[in-house]
């Protein structure tokens, strides 16, 4: 396999294995542990691409760098620890939520994000 799939090979198996969203020097890290000598820059490229294809979601969240996960995970939000500023996935959604909008108004999207302090975090803390 060449160098180049064999890097992104490598950067695809941390994202879609992950069980929480990553940041780009997460990805970094651990796909560098497969395949020797991936730079940043090289996981940049690849995630641009993936999430162009439609393979990695690319989640902005105020307060935080972005995140990557796999765009196939089924529809859910985001818990951000205050403390390690680390994303965690949420199952599920709220009940109801529509039912917010007033009369005549119509949901395309929606994002919610919990904030607060990461199991291991509160148990650091207190
Ligand atoms: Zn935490
Ligand atoms: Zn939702």
């Amino acid at each position: 396999m060449a160098y180049r799939t064999r890097q992104r090979d490598a950067i695809w198996q941390v994202v879609s294995s992950s069980n929480r969203p990553l940041t780009a020097q997460e990805i970094c890290d651990e796909s560098g542990r497969v395949v020797e000598g991936i730079g940043i820059a090289t996981v940049y490229r690849a995630l641009k691409q993936m999430v162009e294809e439609g393979q990695v979601r690319h989640i902005e969240v105020p307060g935080v760098q972005p995140h990557y996960e796999n765009a196939a995970r089924t529809h859910h939000h985001f818990f951000l620890c205050e403390q390690c500023k680390r994303l965690f996935d949420l199952a599920g959604c709220l009940r109801g939520i529509s039912n917010l909008l007033p009369k005549g108004y119509r949901m395309k999207r929606h994002e919610i994000v919990i904030y607060g302090d990461c199991d291991s975090c509160s148990a650091r803390i207190t």
